[in-house]
């Protein structure tokens, strides 16, 4: 099959996975029209999570888009023949937590195994620089008082879906540490913006107001979440991945830390409604209490720090799913 860089010498070829879903769709949706001399190629199974109407950048010169499952090594190598990448961006994955719980195997065989045949082809086929997209969750729970992690902390994850990520970001490093494979991670905190799965507590949250039914909040509401609007995170991605030194994790932090039941209160205001939409239901088993980011590494060494403020994309996101995603 002819290689698709002989009909032009594109300055890089990256394979961006798992792009029709959330952050992969907000991130080319910035950088394809970014970089014109770069071809991106969106490889997506289109699972339930995935919506190719995400993408507003599908008729650009310098896009592809190649229905191909990470977990099926045949249809990769086809992949990686036609098109000769030269960077991979591993944003595919199952992302529910919820679901991990209650169908566990295909985080592994998407998060871990899935990674890894990504991982392999790219060190047998020379790619440049192999970046995989991680998240806060494999550091664990904190407690209150304890200070943000840094990428030094354990890794303590605690759900299927946070053990997957940190099982792949293990074999990303052992790809580094043995093959000299160049690898850089980045580990975000919980994103919230435009495209994001109804599944989801923002999407999930907003879009039920909207409908005048009630919000359901697990526990007591008191679990701190770190947030992080999408295109601070796009950003924070583009920066490491063209940036960051090889073999290094930078954590790419919100910096706003707070209980799930303060975001609630936030959406019931831009709602306009008051606290009777909100319904308390039984906890998620192994709920994590707090996640909280220090991403002063990003921000000393590239000099990324996250730009909006939560109040700001939160209207946007309001605004967004008002206009877009209810049926
Ligand atoms: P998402 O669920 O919205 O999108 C995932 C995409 O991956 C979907 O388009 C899906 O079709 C695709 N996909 C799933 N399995 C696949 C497979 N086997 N082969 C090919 N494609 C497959 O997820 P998201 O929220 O956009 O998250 C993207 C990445 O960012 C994930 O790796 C996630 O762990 C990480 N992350 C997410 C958050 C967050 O708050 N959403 C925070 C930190 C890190």
């Amino acid at each position: 099959m002819a290689k698709d860089n002989t009909e032009q010498k594109w300055d890089k070829i990256i394979i961006v996975t798992g792009g029709a879903g959330f952050i992969g769709s907000n991130f080319l949706n910035t950088v394809v029209s970014r970089y014109p001399n770069e071809l991106f190629i969106n490889v997506d199974s289109l699972t339930y999570a995935a919506d190719v109407g995400n993408l507003s950048v599908a008729d650009a010169p310098n896009y592809r888009f190649a229905q191909v499952d990470i977990r099926d090594t045949h249809a990769l190598k086809s992949l990686f023949d036609q098109y000769a990448p030269t960077h991979v961006i591993n944003f595919a994955a199952e992302s529910h937590v919820d679901n991990s719980i209650t169908g566990p195997t295909v985080f592994i065989e998407t998060n871990v195994v899935g990674t890894h045949n990504l991982l392999d082809l790219s060190h047998k086929r020379g790619v440049k620089r192999f970046h995989q997209i991680s998240t806060d969750e494999v550091y664990g729970s904190l407690s209150p008082d304890d200070v943000p992690t840094d990428e030094e902390a354990a890794l303590r994850p605690n759900s299927p879906y946070s053990a997957s990520k940190t099982s792949a970001d293990l074999i990303v490093r052992s790809y580094h540490k043995t093959y000299a494979l160049d690898t850089v991670i980045t580990r975000a905190s919980n994103n919230y913006g435009p495209n994001q799965h109804l599944e989801k507590l923002i999407p999930l949250f907003i879009t039920r107001l909207l409908q005048d039914k009630k919000v359901p909040l697990y526990g007591s509401g008191r679990n701190v979440r770190d947030w992080i609007y999408v295109d601070d995170h796009v950003e924070g991605i583009d920066k490491v991945f063209r940036e960051g030194k090889s073999g290094e994790i930078y954590n790419l932090g919100g910096g706003m830390e707070l209980e799930n039941i303060e975001i609630v209160h936030m959406l019931l205001a831009l709602a306009g409604k008051d606290e009777s939409m909100i319904e308390y239901v039984k906890d998620r088993p192994g709920h994590d209490i707090r996640y909280a980011l220090d991403s002063n590494k990003a921000t000393k060494a590239l000099g990324w720090s996250p730009k909006i403020t939560l109040k700001e994309g939160l209207a946007r996101t309001f605004t967004y799913y008002k206009s877009h995603k209810i049926n």
